[in-house]
């Protein structure tokens, strides 16, 4: 499969017509929503002319369709925004043009970036690159199916409690989530701002650092970014590495627990020194997740009331109708389902109890997670229990739906940087690891992702 590399110094107009032929031939997987055509046409030919240039010069790349991207919809998979076209441009899309990367497609999601399998898409599921009775994860499935298939040397995601991680490891493709703050968030649809980070899929960590090295930095429109300070950093061995004893157990598939394992055999035996850890708080992360991520869910989507934005309903007389009628056409049962969660651990009465209990209890996981990289560089985890599930084995089931999510939310909720890498297979399906690193230590996760690869 060719990365990054293989596209510099060739023909941007051929690269962007191979992308989209590829694209094309892959349709029944149901990857990309929408093709730019158009702009990746007219923009390859401004990278061969020499008008553009840049460490990604005529690299193509698809956003998953939440990130504002010009020529065509940005629809976050959603009726509400079906028709909705973007009047300015995320902020990462526009660092990764100004390298010369060529935008060719928009990619499949859960609707608003809410789900674990790209099933609540409201334009039909992402299939599995490796098995397409299978889904591809989520909710950045589109994006992790395009990059396996070869389709693009990579994508963008948004990892919000899993959402590039998780369909990374289904797939067999490296998942990036930096730390919270180091990419902006301007231009892309809101899910929960306290956890949206915006990060990318590559097939090999030295890809997917030099896209995320482009992306990172300060932006003015988004006030959570942090200063620019991403640097390469080298991992001097031997480092120290926790395993994550809570995350080894009897839940998590055999085939699963034992590429960890592998893993943490080959660092051994590339000279670090690991050790079991314990991270008690990890069994309540998904429980405070499910609290605090809806109820940021239920501010940022009221919003869509079909009056700015979007599908309006028809026949209304007064403006409750309207409002009313609007979402419950235009939004998804698992987004509805939130902003009903979401408001209901706001509401004055329930909010000590749920709310405010979760975020104190986040803020116990965090203690924990400072006190275990006080002593230790990298701790390492399954990304999901198991591998990818068949298509429809856990749409009747939320919560079961759910539990696909409780290895990644609690290094959201932290808001620290973590990668998916693939570290092999169980019974046929890609499995991957979770490094995951101290908030600001993207680097070091890259080294250490960099240095097993040249391993194998
Ligand atoms: N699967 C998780 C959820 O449903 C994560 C979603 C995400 O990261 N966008 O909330």
């Amino acid at each position: 499969m060719p990365t990054i590399s293989y596209y510099l110094g060739r023909s941007a107009q051929s690269n962007v017509e191979e992308a989209l032929q590829a694209a094309k031939n892959a349709s029944d997987y149901n990857a990309l929503l929408h093709l730019t055509e158009e702009r990746a046409v007219k923009r390859a030919a401004m990278v061969d002319a020499g008008e553009i240039s840049g460490r990604l010069a005529g690299v193509p790349f698809v956003v998953k369709d939440n990130f504002l991207a010009f020529d065509g919809p940005t629809t976050a998979a959603s009726r509400i925004l079906q028709n909705f076209n973007a009047p300015v441009q995320a902020t990462v899309v526009e660092k990764l043009e100004a390298e010369g990367a060529i935008c060719i497609g928009k990619a499949n999601l859960d609707s608003f970036a809410h789900g674990s399998s790209t099933e609540n898409s409201a334009f039909g599921v992402t299939k599995n690159a490796v098995d397409p009775t299978r889904v591809a994860g989520g909710s950045s499935g589109g994006s992790a199916v395009a990059v396996k298939l070869g389709i693009v040397p990579f994508s963008l995601g948004t990892d919000t409690g899993g959402s590039i991680r998780q369909p990374a490891s289904f797939n067999g493709v490296v998942g990036v989530k930096p730390t919270y703050g180091m990419t902006s968030r301007y231009g892309v649809v809101s899910m929960a701002s306290s956890t949206d980070v915006m990060g990318c899929f590559a097939l090999t960590a030295e890809d997917a650092e030099l896209v995320i090295e482009i992306m990172a930095g300060q932006d003015s429109r988004d006030m959570t970014t942090l200063p620019d300070y991403f640097a390469p950093e080298a991992a001097n061995a031997p480092m120290k590495i926790g395993v994550i004893r809570d995350f080894m157990t009897e839940g998590t598939d055999e085939g699963v627990r034992a590429r960890v394992v592998d893993y943490t055999k080959q660092l051994e035996a590339k000279g670090h020194i690991v050790e079991e850890v314990s991270l008690p708080m990890a069994k309540y992360s998904l429980a405070m997740y499910y609290i605090v991520v809806p109820a940021e869910i239920a501010s940022n989507l009221a919003r869509y009331d079909g009056v700015r934005y979007g599908v309006r309903a028809e026949s209304t007389t007064t403006i409750e109708e309207l409002y009313g009628k609007s979402r419950e056409q235009g939004f998804g049962a698992e987004s509805k389902r939130r902003i009903l969660i979401g408001n209901y651990v706001l509401s004055s009465g329930f909010f000590d109890a749920y709310y405010q209990k979760a975020q104190k209890a986040r803020q116990l996981l965090i203690n924990e997670f400072n006190e275990l990289f006080s002593s230790y560089d990298i701790l390492i985890s399954p990304v999901v229990p198991t591998a990818a599930f068949g298509i429809g084995e856990n749409t009747d089931d939320p919560m079961k739906m759910y539990l696909s999510d409780a290895m990644t939310v609690g290094v959201s909720m932290a808001g620290l940087p973590a990668l998916s890498v693939p570290a092999g297979e169980s019974n046929g399906m890609p499995v991957g690891v979770q490094l995951i690193a101290n908030a600001q230590k993207d680097a070091l996760l890259f080294d250490l992702a960099k240095s097993m690869e040249t391993k194998q």
